[in-house]
């Protein structure tokens, strides 16, 4: 017997829709606000060091920010094409099912809570090693 039922799936696939519009969403509106800041920046009189500055650091942040949109949109997607797939709520490093209490708090999940510990621990960055 499968730890998330069918209607349970349904009921996450709706909310990683559900998400995934709203993503989709912030960052139109963060484009567009970008567009505005950068035309402005460019009308802009000549532009001092300070100007220049503020504008590097304005497109770093907002790299960052589109770079995480990406991110977390690439991973619904994933997660869609699990449930298309049927095997969505199953780990894809050992096969077990995975909580539907985790699914609920991450509907992006791909391991169970023993892979997803292992495996932060194996690719942790600057992980100190504990013996
Ligand atoms: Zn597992």
């Amino acid at each position: 017997m499968r730890a998330v039922t069918a209607q349970q799936i349904r009921q996450l696939e709706r909310d990683l829709l559900a998400q995934r519009t709203s993503i989709l969403g912030v960052a139109h509106d963060e484009l567009t606000r970008v567009t505005e800041q950068s035309y402005a920046a460019i009308a802009g009189e000549v532009p001092d060091f300070g100007d220049q500055a503020t504008a590097a650091s304005l497109t770093d942040y907002d790299n960052e920010m589109a770079r995480r949109h990406v991110e977390v949109i690439r991973e619904i997607d994933d997660a869609l094409l699990r449930v298309k797939a049927h095997r969505f709520g199953r780990c894809t490093e050992c096969g077990a099912d995975i909580a539907f209490a985790r699914l609920r708090a991450f509907p992006t999940a791909r391991r169970c809570v023993t892979c997803q510990s292992l495996h932060e621990k194996t690719f942790a960055v600057g992980a100190t090693p504990t013996m």
